[in-house]
Parts: structure tokens; C-alpha cells; sequence
């Protein structure tokens, strides 16, 4: 089978290619492939879906303040429910991060102090001595990102542009000017220009076209359910600690999401949770709030993939003409996704991508190499 009409073929159909396929779909025919049945089932359908404008490297901070207007007004038709719930984040400081946190109020954008009591009046679980010093971010939201996945799908299809799953890129041949692109049930994509935005495969799909890796490492990151009865946590902050060691957020209202905050190398795989990471969640959690914890209703874990300077890596390959990488979301890809996939499209098509400009020299993958 043949599938030869397109001018960009995207590989993988997680928020970084969703957001990306979407926009170059405006004004070009894009193909978007996916190995699994359903889109979304790795990294981007694992997150604590959680904007926080103080977090990840500059270039992030950059895409992730762009991103903010779309989630909080979409085009219309975009989705049927809201896509941001305002959500505070609690950054709490021990005595030997207190020197990290000034430091971080110096530099942070919407950050403001508050002292040890005012964040026990939020959190009423916090232990009255984990905290020397607190700061708040006010202006953070959870997101709902399997709406915002798939109303970036939906754009797409209404643009014209095809979505077909259960198609795993096993070949990718360099011919006749363009990309070959072969799936594992023998469709041929072709197109000029190749999207990698295979996440955690990105180097497995560039090896795939003959292109030389970036480096990306996938880490594993992981996260518990816990009923924390008695409290009501539902208007809580997200709680984390400068060094984050740790975070818990409220999750569905009644639960609480917790996490180790953990990093930990791994091939890229669909993998799975570890449950002496769970275990130390948990007891970071209970170091800082008096929650007992009588079971874990649910764990999973997602990778979270970094290049090697950990910002972005979105640009044109140094060597194979029309390859362009779209990788390195780390644990920033659905907050920076309306503001990243522009500046693919952008990137792609040439044109000035306006004010995310200021931050395609930090990200281009010829860095590497
Ligand atoms: C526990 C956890 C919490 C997180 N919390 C947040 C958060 O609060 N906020 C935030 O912004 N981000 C968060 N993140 C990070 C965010 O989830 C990721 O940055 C984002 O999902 C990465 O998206 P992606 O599209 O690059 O990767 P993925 O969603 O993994 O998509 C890549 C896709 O490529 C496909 N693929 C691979 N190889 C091939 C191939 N050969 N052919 C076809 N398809 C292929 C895969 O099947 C996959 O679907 C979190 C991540 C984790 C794990």
C-alpha cells in the first residue's frame, strides 16, 4: 500500500507530535504515525498535567509562558470543556534549600514569599517543621490534557491531515529527494520533510533514517494514588520542595497524587512503575505532611526525556536534509505544547516564528555533534 501525498510526515502521535502535525496542517498535507493503537498511550497520557511557569530550563520557561493564552482561551470548537483549573504550587523550603529558594524568588516570574504559617493555613498537613521558608506560584494550573491532546488531533483532521495508528516507522529511506517512510504493515509514507517526534524513541527513529543520535535519555518518573482522609485536599496547592525530591497534588478531587520526583535512565520502553519508588515517594511526602497512608490505590510511570543539556531540541537535522527533530520534552511537553507545535510549523515553513524566535538558537538540534 502506498500513501504518497503528503508534504510532512510526523512520527509519533503523543501531545509533541499532535501539537506539531495540527499546526503544519494549516497550510500543507501531514501524515501523522503512531505505533500504538491509540495516541497518547506513552509519556503524554502519563502526566501530572500540571502549567508551572517556574520550572524546566529557559527556553521551556519561554514556551511555556506563549502556551498560557491558548489553554486559557482555545479557538472555538477546540474542546467542549475548560482546559486549565487554576491550581497554586507550594514550593517549600528545609533549612538547606532556603539558599535555592532565594534564589529562585530572584529570578522567578509570579513567585511571591509566604511564611511557614500561611502555607500550614493552606496545606493544613504540613508538618509545623519541614518548612523554614515557603514561596507560592498563584498563577498555576492543572490542565486537562487528554482534551488538549485531542482537540490538537481534531485540528488536524479538520485541516485535512491524516492520523493513522497502529503504524510503527521500521524503515525510513532517503530517495528520489524525500523521505520513504515504511510502517510495519508496509505502507510507504512519502513526503520531503520527516517530523521526529518519537519521544523517547526519537534516537531509536533517527537511527532508523541513518541520522546520527542526539543523545536523548529517558527517565522514568512515578506516581501514587492515595486517599488522604480525613483532609479535603481539593482546593490544596500542588506541595513540592525546592529541591524536588517530591510533590503530591490533588487528584479527582477526593485523592492525592504523589510522586518521588524520580529520574531514573531507562531504554525507552512502556514502562513501568517500581514500588521502592512508590515506598519513597510516600515517606518524602509523609517527611513533610502528616498524611497516613493505609494504601496505594493506583501507580503508574511515564518516561520523561531530556537531551543532553536538557532544553528542547526543535530544528533541522545538521546533516540529512529534511529531517527535523522535535524531541526533549522532558517533563514540560504538555505545558509548552501550544507555543512548541507554532514554532515547529514556523521552523518548518521557514517563516519568523515571532516571540518564541527567542529561543531557537537554544534548542536547535545542531548543538549536538
Ligand atoms: C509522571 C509524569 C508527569 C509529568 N508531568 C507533566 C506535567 O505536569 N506537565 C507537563 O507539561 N509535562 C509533564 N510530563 C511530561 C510530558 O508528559 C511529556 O513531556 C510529553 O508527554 C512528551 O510528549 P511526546 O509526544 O514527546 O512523547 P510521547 O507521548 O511518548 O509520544 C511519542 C510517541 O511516539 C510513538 N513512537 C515511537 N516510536 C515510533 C515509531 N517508530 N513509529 C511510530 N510512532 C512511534 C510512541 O508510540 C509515542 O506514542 C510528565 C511526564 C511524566 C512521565
Amino acid at each position: 500500500m502506498n500513501a504518497t501525498d503528503f508534504d510532512v510526515v510526523v512520527i509519533g502521535a503523543g501531545i509533541a507530535g499532535a501539537t506539531s502535525a495540527a499546526a503544519l496542517a494549516a497550510d500543507r498535507r501531514v501524515a501523522l504515525i503512531e505505533a500504538e493503537e491509540q495516541a497518547g498511550y506513552h509519556s503524554t497520557g502519563r502526566s501530572a498535567a500540571v502549567w508551572i511557569q517556574n520550572y524546566g530550563p529557559a527556553d521551556v520557561r519561554v514556551l511555556t509562558g506563549l502556551s498560557r493564552a491558548f489553554f486559557a482561551a482555545p479557538p472555538p470548537g477546540f474542546a467542549e470543556v475548560a482546559l486549565m483549573q487554576r491550581r497554586a504550587v507550594l514550593f517549600l523550603a528545609p533549612p538547606e534549600q532556603t539558599a535555592a529558594l532565594a534564589a529562585m524568588l530572584a529570578e522567578g516570574i509570579g513567585l511571591r514569599p509566604i511564611d511557614p504559617a500561611a502555607a500550614a493555613a493552606l496545606v493544613p498537613a504540613l508538618r509545623p517543621d519541614y518548612a523554614a521558608a515557603a514561596a507560592i506560584e498563584d498563577d498555576a494550573f492543572d490542565m486537562d490534557v487528554a482534551a488538549i491532546h485531542q482537540g490538537f488531533l481534531r485540528q488536524l483532521r479538520a485541516a485535512g491531515g491524516m492520523l493513522a495508528l497502529r503504524r510503527r516507522a521500521g524503515r525510513i529511506v532517503r530517495e528520489h529527494g524525500g523521505w520513504a517512510v515504511t510502517t510495519a504493515d508496509g505502507t510507504v509514507f512519502r513526503a520531503p520533510v520527516v517530523v521526529n517526534a518519537a519521544g523517547a524513541w526519537g534516537d531509536e527513529v533517527a537511527g532508523l533514517a541513518g541520522v546520527a543520535p542526539l543523545g536523548l535519555v529517558a527517565c522514568r518518573r512515578t506516581a501514587a494514588i492515595i486517599d488522604p482522609a480525613p483532609f479535603d485536599v481539593a482546593g490544596w496547592p500542588l506541595v513540592n520542595d525546592v529541591a524536588h525530591t517530591w510533590y503530591a497534588r490533588p487528584e479527582a478531587r477526593t485523592r492525592l497524587m504523589v510522586s518521588p520526583a524520580d529520574e531514573t535512565p531507562v531504554a525507552p520502553q512502556d514502562i513501568q512503575p517500581d514500588e521502592i519508588d512508590v515506598a519513597i515517594g510516600i515517606d518524602r511526602m509523609q517527611g513533610a505532611l502528616a498524611i497516613e497512608v493505609r494504601r496505594v490505590e493506583r501507580a503508574w510511570a511515564g518516561l520523561r526525556t531530556f537531551t543532553p543539556d536538557r532544553s528542547l531540541a526543535f530544528g533541522w537535522d545538521r546533516a540529512a536534509a529534511g529531517f527535523f527533530w522535535c524531541v526533549g520534552q522532558g517533563g514540560y511537553g504538555i505545558q509548552t505544547s501550544p507555543a512548541a507545535g507554532r514554532l515547529v510549523a514556523d521552523l518548518v515553513a521557514g517563516r519568523d516564528p515571532g516571540a518564541a524566535g527567542a529561543v531557537v538558537a537554544a534548542i536547535d538540534p545542531r548543538r549536538f555533534g
